[in-house]
């Protein structure tokens, strides 16, 4: 069973899509391309951001743009013998908000004060409204079932990933630079040839950009 299959879904019935017509890079004056833009603490989601959503079979939403990218990689590691899942892919303004909030929470009941869980809070979790999630660029992968481990599938994401586009989005020798933890199931989605690069040359999204562009 393709527990992966995905269909195109009319992502307008769930009031996620702009008008598809005033997509990036139809008469739109930034160069940067779709698959590279950046987000982080210092890089919010741009106001007209415009994306199409794709809903995958167990439920997830991602950009309709990576959805034949995502599937090589499901299909590639199957055929290794490893068997992951989107645990996370699109999220709503709303849903990483109470994200954040739930860690603060979680912060302050073992005894950290407001301003400090709030602090600490920021490193695990992204600011609402910086989050990849929010484009639907980003997945979280991890194990599917009995059938593979956690660690497994973090170990064959790193080795493979970037063949089909996607990056270790917060590697742990890169926090200081991206202000995000080690998240070995968070992938981003940034396009083959600039992959390839990110991976060969050991950068980070950051990094690879403030070269590159
Ligand atoms: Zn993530």
């Amino acid at each position: 069973m393709d527990d992966f299959a995905y269909q195109h879904t009319a992502v307008q019935e769930n009031g996620f899509q702009g008008n598809s017509s005033s997509r990036i890079g139809a008469g739109d004056s930034r160069k940067t391309p779709w698959n590279l833009v950046l987000v982080n603490k210092c890089n919010p989601i741009p106001d007209d951001y415009d994306f199409d959503l794709t809903r995958l079979s167990n439920g997830q939403y991602v950009d309709t743009r990576i959805c034949p990218e995502l599937q090589a990689v499901f299909d590639a590691a199957r055929k290794d013998g490893v068997y992951p899942v989107v645990a996370a892919g699109y999220r709503t303004p709303e849903k990483q908000q109470s994200l954040m909030d739930e860690k603060i929470a979680e912060l302050e009941a073992e005894g950290r004060s407001a301003a400090d869980a709030k602090k600490e809070a920021e490193t695990w979790v992204a600011i609402p409204g910086t989050s990849e999630h929010q484009l639907g660029l980003a997945v979280d992968i991890n194990a599917g079932s009995v059938r593979s481990a956690g660690s497994e599938v973090y170990e064959w994401l790193a080795k493979n990933a970037w063949k089909y586009g996607f990056i270790l989005r917060y590697p742990p020798d890169k926090t200081d630079i991206t202000g995000i933890r080690y998240e070995p199931w968070h992938y981003r989605y940034v396009g083959k040839e600039a992959a390839e690069q990110i991976c060969r040359q050991g950068l980070c999204l950051e990094e690879y950009l403030s070269g590159n562009l």
